[in-house]
């Protein structure tokens, strides 16, 4: 695809996109996910779901952030998980998304510089970083057999980094394990074996899978007990042995098999992973900026990067960033106080040695960059669906669904900051976005955690029920979120405009 083709591409998109959008609202209670037994709820007593989402009234005095649109923001979640798909429609069936190297990551570091002109920002470019040979799964199967039954586990989805097995697999008996604990191993002898354990969100890490590899497991199966059959595209469990996630309904058949085997004829599980490192690869940070008044600066970032459809991890973020870029171009450069510039960073999800290149040049250079700077938000999962795991007496339900967004965890400066603490749960508060009762002393999980120990830095976000899977669609980034999210963003930029430096600016953090 050359350049050309992927910009008229962009712009098509753009097109055709309000068709796309109220397609998906209307849809949204009869769309079946292939290979999946759910039926994708729907708002159902509600309305179409875009409709039944509780919208936060625009307070008194605030009405100029009610140029910030939530449902024309959720487009750009539709147009980036459009993108994965693409890739994945392009021979990528099983590990596919934003990944950084591929061409999913180069269309998205192309779409966003295209908006980002389209938006009027100046000093638009794209960056580019060479990556360190990036792990790509290149097949695998896994099947568990049983008195003349063999179950594929489809929804087995190799954990990040995992090593492979030989060429032609393994072949080795199954152990069931639990939890993972200490007392699931007691008395069970996993070395050589395929090892099955069970976790879900929620529950305390056990350590399951390094329990298993440290007692000698030749392939590791850690099953996500959420309902759905997800594919979950886990971090590095940093195990020798194969490591896997496997969705609940192939984990509890696999259990299943397991249980009813005779005495002394354990099912076996053949797995096969081929993995390779691909070299040469590139990323990039694409940036954009909008002059102030004055050379202070305030940064808004959010990271391309993401598996599958990757929808509130993180094209909400991207979206957010882009309602922010779209809201201040609108306003007169001498009304805007300090210059504001945008990052699309390259994000951190290929986990390692030579993770978030692009994020660590901008640490490497922050006596250049940051000596002027304000502010940094972070726009990272900014709005999640809320949804309830077997709501109590209606067990059978799986995933639940409601009308509203989740609060988020959230981090404003930390305790030595505590003016833009204050300004940021006021902002939250002001257009309802719901936040954790307390701050998190740390920013959540994400890229501000390499800038906040030198910057003011801004985040919040939430990791739910869908994070990481092939369920992650743009349906869970509620458009009312997205809105009261980048609202409270502008507000807290506005907000920090009335402070001087050194209101914001400390020596750096331990
Ligand atoms: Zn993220």
């Amino acid at each position: 695809m050359t350049h050309y083709d992927l910009l008229r591409d962009c712009n098509m998109r753009r097109l055709f996109l309000p068709v796309r959008i109220i397609g998906l609202s209307t849809l949204a209670g009869m769309l079946i996910i292939p290979g999946q037994t759910q039926i994708q709820p729907s708002a159902h007593a509600l309305g179409n779901l875009d409709d039944a989402l509780l919208h936060w009234p625009l307070p008194a005095g605030e009405e100029r952030y009610g140029a910030i649109d939530g449902k024309h923001l959720h487009g750009y979640v539709v147009e980036q998980a459009a993108i994965s798909r693409r890739y994945r429609d392009q021979g990528h069936p099983r590990f596919w998304g934003r990944i950084i190297g591929t061409s999913g990551d180069a269309e998205s570091a192309e779409c966003l510089a295209e908006k980002f002109r389209r938006i009027g920002l100046s000093e638009v470019h794209i960056q580019p970083f060479d990556l360190v040979p990036q792990w790509m799964p290149q097949s695998w199967d896994v099947a568990i057999s049983s008195g003349g039954k063999t179950i594929h586990l489809d929804s087995a989805q190799p954990d990040y980094a995992s090593s492979g097995t030989p060429k032609e697999g393994l072949d080795v008996q199954a152990v069931y394990a639990g939890l993972g604990s200490e007392a699931d191993f007691a008395g069970k002898d996993v070395r050589g074996k395929a090892v099955f354990t069970f976790t879900m969100l929620g529950l305390k890490p056990e350590g399951a899978a390094k329990r298993a590899d440290s007692k000698g497991a030749a392939a590791i199966f850690e099953v996500d007990m959420l309902p759905g059959n997800m594919r979950y595209q886990a971090y590095p469990a940093g195990t020798q042995a194969p490591a896997f996630t496997v969705g609940s309904d192939d984990g509890f058949a696999a259990r299943d098999l397991i249980a009813a085997a005779p005495a002394g004829q354990p099912p076996h599980v053949k797995v096969r992973l081929d993995v390779t490192r691909v070299p040469n690869l590139k990323t990039a940070l694409v940036w954009g900026t909008l002059p102030g008044a004055t050379d202070e600066t305030i940064y808004v970032v959010a990271h391309r990067d993401g598996w599958f459809e990757a929808a509130g991890d993180n094209a909400g973020g991207v979206a957010s960033m882009l309602g922010l870029a779209e809201y201040y171009a609108k306003i007169p450069r001498s009304q805007r106080r300090r210059t504001l510039i945008f990052i699309g960073l390259d994000g951190h999800h290929n986990t390692g040695e030579g993770s978030g290149v692009g994020r660590n040049w901008l640490a490497n250079n922050k006596d250049k960059l940051f000596a002027k700077t304000a502010l940094m938000i972070n726009c990272e999962h900014p709005a999640t669906l809320q949804t309830y795991v077997r709501p109590r007496y209606q067990e059978q339900r799986d995933i639940v669904w409601s009308n509203t967004a989740l609060a988020q965890q959230w981090y404003a400066g930390g305790p030595s900051r505590p003016e833009l603490q204050a300004i940021t749960t006021k902002a939250f508060r002001e257009f309802g976005a719901p936040l954790y009762l307390d701050p998190n002393t740390q920013p959540p999980p994400g890229d501000l955690g390499q800038f906040w120990r030198f910057l003011p830095g801004v985040a919040s976000s939430e990791f739910y029920d869908y994070f990481h899977t092939d369920r992650e669609t743009p349906e869970v980034v509620p458009w009312t979120g997205l809105e009261s999210s980048t609202r409270a963003y502008a507000k807290i930029i506005d907000e920090v405009n009335q402070l001087p430096l050194s209101a914001l600016q400390r020596p750096p953090e331990k």
